[in-house]
């Protein structure tokens, strides 16, 4: 992470090592390079303003100007700052009277299928818990079927298929059969749209109201940049998200889609998509996405 930092700054670093004393000008110069390099990584512009202002108080505020190592402080401080800024991981939250409802949202092709049907592995895997999945997208025909196929794969119950249920209904239905039968997790698989949409907003709050989440987790493609700030506002001004999970992380996305979300939601990562296969789920450590965005 440092390397990478020190690689992308280097010069300017450089440079400012030789000299020992840094003013006031050099590290706005630096920051000027951090700027670039977050923008490039795709960081929202509103999120990078306040990253660079944070990190010039502290850089001025701590007398680094001051210090025998003044370039390595300031190098420290972005990266503190940043990792600060992206937010502890946490862990799903099943404190609740089981069956405990947990809510995928997100547009279609996040990822949102396969990640309910990693995180059911993973809570039948690591904590042993009783999960039953159901999938709530009656627009597409497939989508019910892709949910049991994936279901059969991991050894997770689904939902038995009932045409022509709405999605409240079919969620109800979910929560009824979690309660009868003795689940201790009922993950309900929204439908997704290809863009924010207000009958798709309508919808998942139906459900929402409907099931009282414990959990109502945001699936988002890390790879999509700037939009994923669009998608997480609407998700979480509309329906109301409690964590993000962030796919696609086994790509070349730069990481920014992750500080932009988790700054304009306020709501912590708690999981990362990091292939297609059904084990590729890894959880969140600010570290890393740090090391992407500086790279
Ligand atoms: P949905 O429409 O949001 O339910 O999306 P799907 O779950 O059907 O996923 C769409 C495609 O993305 C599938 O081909 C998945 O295998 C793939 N996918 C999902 N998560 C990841 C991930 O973390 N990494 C990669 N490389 N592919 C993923």
């Amino acid at each position: 992470m440092f390397e990478g930092l020190t690689g992308r700054l280097g010069d300017i670093f450089d440079k400012l090592r030789r000299r020992g004393a840094l003013t006031e000008e050099d590290v706005s110069a630096a920051l000027r390079e951090v700027r670039v390099a977050m923008l490039e990584a795709d960081v929202a512009l509103p999120v990078v303003k306040q990253f660079v202002t944070q990190v010039k108080e502290r850089a001025v505020g701590q007398e680094v100007l001051k210090s025998v190592t003044p370039g390595q402080q300031v190098i420290k401080i972005v990266h503190d700052n940043l990792v600060e800024m992206l937010g502890e991981g946490a862990e799903i939250n099943l404190n609740a009277a089981a069956p405990v409802p947990i809510l995928m949202v997100g547009l279609q092709g996040s990822g949102k299928t396969t990640s309910t049907a990693k995180i059911a592995l993973r809570l039948k895997t690591k904590d042993r818990k009783k999960v039953l999945m159901a999938s709530l997208d009656v627009r597409r025909p497939a989508a019910q079927e892709q949910l049991k196929v994936l279901g059969e794969q991991t050894g997770v119950a689904t939902l038995p298929i009932v045409p022509g249920q709405d999605p409240v209904a079919i969620a109800k239905r979910a929560i009824e059969t979690g309660r009868l039968e003795g689940y201790d997790v009922v993950m309900l698989d929204t439908a997704g749209r290809l863009a924010i949409d207000e009958e798709l907003m309508a919808e998942v709050a139906a459900v929402r109201d409907a099931t009282k989440p414990v959990e109502t987790l945001l699936v988002a493609d890390a790879m999509t940049g700037q939009d994923a700030v669009t998608v997480a506002t609407n998700f979480n001004d509309k329906v109301g998200i409690t964590g993000i999970v962030l796919t696609r992380i086994d790509g070349d996305a730069r990481g920014g889609a992750a500080l932009s979300m988790r700054q304009i939601t306020g709501k912590p990562i708690k999981l990362l998509g990091v292939g297609e296969k059904i084990d590729a789920l890894e959880p969140f450590h600010p570290d890393r996405i740090a090391g992407r965005i500086l790279g």
